[in-house]
């Protein structure tokens, strides 16, 4: 078994199967996620026999890094083989006081966004909860050789992480483990497309939740999210605001603004009175422009005239800044590619 596939609770039964003593899972994460000793003759607080027995019975298999890129504004991207020739994403993005870890949850995307530039790579599998934490492992391993800490996790990455429920809500328990990583839940953010059944997971869960909205009413949510065919605005509304009632958290809506299609005031004004019920904050994000979107950004101009439109009008509206571009580390950029020449020839 993969050390690493397993929460701090299905270690304890694992152990126990197996004729081991539960509490030796508090000594486990202790060993591997505080001190980061993956070696059993090492532990030493544990007798011989466990230790043998645990050699047995538990490995330890994490992604390997196969890239690290680093952006003139500080952003990095680390790229991760998963198996099987699959390769995936982790972009660090730092801010102020926090550095935010954005995670990828699969290979490729089914949700088809048009605006995005992973929903042209069909999903080609689900990640683990071993090549989830992986991401976060590696990534924390590279900025603590800086005396940095990784403060928050996003899953924004590739992949929709509500269609890979069970390895994100496990990564997730994994995270916020006092023995294991010890983010606070309040520190995680899971951001969805707008999968409506799944919401109270992330309720049940803890973790933040952020949906992208993209579009003010349902034919232009269509245009740009197909999903919204199946769960349209009204239902997903209403999802948020019982995630809302049930943690007294906000929600974050992002919203791309696409030129002539997303980015008119008359959209902003729209989007305050579809949000204004709801307790939330906005993210604009001016779209980050790929080869084949056939989208284009709006100009710097309009971006501004739509944040203030929405500032003048009493919604809590923020600018997401954009980071990493140079790297195709930015927003809806991430597809695995490295540089301008691989992303022309994709
Ligand atoms: S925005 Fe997210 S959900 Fe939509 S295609 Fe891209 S990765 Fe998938």
């Amino acid at each position: 078994m993969n050390f690493y596939e397993l929460t701090h609770k299905k270690l304890e039964e694992f152990l126990q199967e197996n004729e081991l003593e539960r509490f030796r899972a508090d000594q486990l994460f202790r060993w591997v996620y505080g001190r980061r000793e993956t070696d059993f003759a090492k532990m030493t607080n544990m007798s011989k026999v466990a230790r043998a027995k645990l050699a047995e019975i538990l490995r330890f298999e994490l992604p390997k890094t196969v890239k690290h890129l680093k952006s003139a504004d500080g952003t990095e991207k680390f790229l991760f083989e998963v198996g099987g020739g699959d390769t995936v994403e982790s972009v660090l993005i730092p801010a102020d006081d926090r550095l935010t870890l954005c995670v990828s949850s699969e290979v490729g995307c089914n949700m088809g966004c048009k605006f995005c530039f992973t929903g042209k790579q069909k999903m080609k599998r689900r990640l683990t909860t071993a090549e989830i934490v992986g991401q976060y492992l590696a990534a924390s391993s590279s900025v603590a050789a800086r005396d940095r800490r990784i403060t928050n996790i996003v899953f924004m990455g590739m992949g929709e992480p509500l269609d890979n429920p069970d390895a994100v809500f496990s990564s997730i328990e994994v995270l916020r483990a006092p023995l294991g990583c010890n983010l606070s839940k309040k520190k995680i953010t899971v951001s969805t497309s707008g999968i409506v059944p799944l919401i109270p997971r992330v309720t049940e869960s803890g973790a933040r939740l952020a949906v992208s909205l993209n579009g003010v009413n349902d034919e232009v949510r269509t245009q740009v999210m197909p999903i919204n065919k199946r769960w349209p605005l009204k239902v997903l509304l209403e999802s948020c605001r019982e995630h809302c009632r049930q943690t007294g958290d906000r929600v974050t809506f992002e919203y791309v603004l696409l030129k002539g299609v997303t980015d008119s005031l008359e959209s902003a004004r729209a989007l305050y009175r579809l949000t204004r019920d709801v307790p939330c904050k906005i993210n604009i994000i001016p779209f980050n422009e790929h080869p084949g979107s056939g989208f284009t950004r709006p100009d710097e101009s309009q971006v501004v005239k739509f944040q203030n439109e929405l500032i003048r009008l009493g919604a809590h509206v923020l600018r997401r800044k954009t980071m990493g571009r140079d790297i195709y580390a930015a927003c809806g950029q991430l597809r695995t590619v490295h540089n301008r020449a691989e992303v022309l020839n994709s």
